[in-house]
């Protein structure tokens, strides 16, 4: 049972960013994430994007704003479980929350924060008959360590970045034995110099690369063996492989989020303004996964949220401590 004094479900900026607020109040925090990396939105959709909006930054990428974050957060030492998300919220009888995740880790924690974005991010899945019978059995949607594939034939099937970019990571560090890339056009999505990349890796003949064609199936007993692989002009093949990963992209979803009790307005988690707790004393929702009168999805919007938030869950936790507003200018930063 991992112990702590404040529980962030979603580790994304706002998450990040709570963590140093908490510190500042010498509260420990542990995040959870059903992403296998920090950084939400941020690092899942548009690491390489600019953002014009964060205070005291005229432009910052995304991706750099989370690394910022997490040298923030480093000296109050935030826990985190990341790959797995977070299922079910208890209460116990001493009136801590117990959150357990999909894997079975538990949490322990008089206050959790739900910084939970636009929900847990699932993948797009193919509509291939069987695929879900043949998950974790050489089947993966996420490569979340790319030294598990040393070795193996990998086909990956997808026109974005993903797919490009592990195509020709997982053949250029000699890790899989066989990289064979499927795409349904002969055009890509993703970066330019990428698709270049796989282009001439193709032509030495370290990626096979096959257009205009699709996995349409997947053989194999009980773990995958094959793929079928249907070519627009050529038809049917069976390329033999150890693992087939489509990688077609993720989409949010509130999930386990939503049956957990609390006052759900259109997608989002209902809260109090005065500090952002949800309709679950002990419990607070700050950052996208909120709503309100006005609310604004902003990441400079969640921060506050976060910083009014934690205020409060000190009060909760230390009813009889009063606690006096210290600047950073004056008291700098005290780590654990
Ligand atoms: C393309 C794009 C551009 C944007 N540009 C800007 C901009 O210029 N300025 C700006 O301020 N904002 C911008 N935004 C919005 C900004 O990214 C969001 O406001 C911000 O990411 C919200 O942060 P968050 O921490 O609340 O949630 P998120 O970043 O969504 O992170 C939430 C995390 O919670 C995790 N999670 C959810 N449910 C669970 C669960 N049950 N168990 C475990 N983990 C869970 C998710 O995996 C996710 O990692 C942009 C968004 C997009 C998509």
């Amino acid at each position: 049972m991992i112990q702590t004094d404040i529980i962030i479900i979603g580790a994304g900026p706002v998450g990040l960013f709570t963590v140093f607020e908490a510190g500042l109040l010498k509260l420990k925090c542990h995040l959870i994430d059903s992403l296998p990396q920090a950084g939400g939105q941020c690092s899942e959709i548009y690491p390489k994007k600019p953002i014009y909006d964060i205070p005291g930054f005229p432009s910052v990428l995304a991706g750099e704003l989370i690394d910022n974050l997490m040298e923030q957060a480093a000296p109050f030492k935030p826990g985190f479980t990341l790959g797995e998300a977070a299922m079910t919220i208890d209460k116990t009888a001493e009136g801590k929350f117990i959150v357990t995740t999909i894997k079975g880790t538990q949490h322990e924690a008089p206050i959790v924060m739900i910084a939970g974005g636009l929900g847990v991010f699932e993948p797009r899945k193919p509509p291939i008959e069987n695929l879900e019978s043949y998950e974790d059995k050489g089947v993966e949607y996420i490569i979340k360590d790319p030294e598990f594939y040393r070795g193996k034939r990998v086909v990956i099937a997808g026109g974005g970045d993903s797919a490009l970019d592990w195509s020709i990571f997982l053949a250029e560090k000699n890790l899989a034995k066989e990289v064979v890339l499927v795409h349904r056009s002969s055009s890509f999505r993703g970066h330019l110099d990428s698709v270049q990349k796989v282009i001439d890796m193709a032509g030495e003949g370290k990626i096979k690369l096959v257009t205009e064609a699709e996995v349409t199936g997947i053989t194999g007993e009980n773990i995958v063996e094959g793929v079928v692989i249907t070519h627009q002009k050529d038809g049917e093949f069976i390329q033999e492989t150890d693992h087939f990963i489509p990688l077609f992209g993720l989409k949010p979803s509130l999930g386990p989020i939503a049956d957990w009790g609390f006052e759900i307005d259109k997608n989002a988690i209902k809260v109090n303004t005065l500090d952002y707790s949800t309709n679950i004393p002990g419990i607070y929702a700050i950052g996208d996964v909120n709503t309100y009168e006005n609310k604004l999805k902003l990441i400079l919007c969640g921060f506050h949220e976060g910083t009014l938030a934690v205020q409060s869950a000190f009060a909760r936790i230390y009813p009889d401590k009063k606690n006096i507003l210290k600047y950073t200018t004056v008291n700098g930063v005290q780590g654990f």
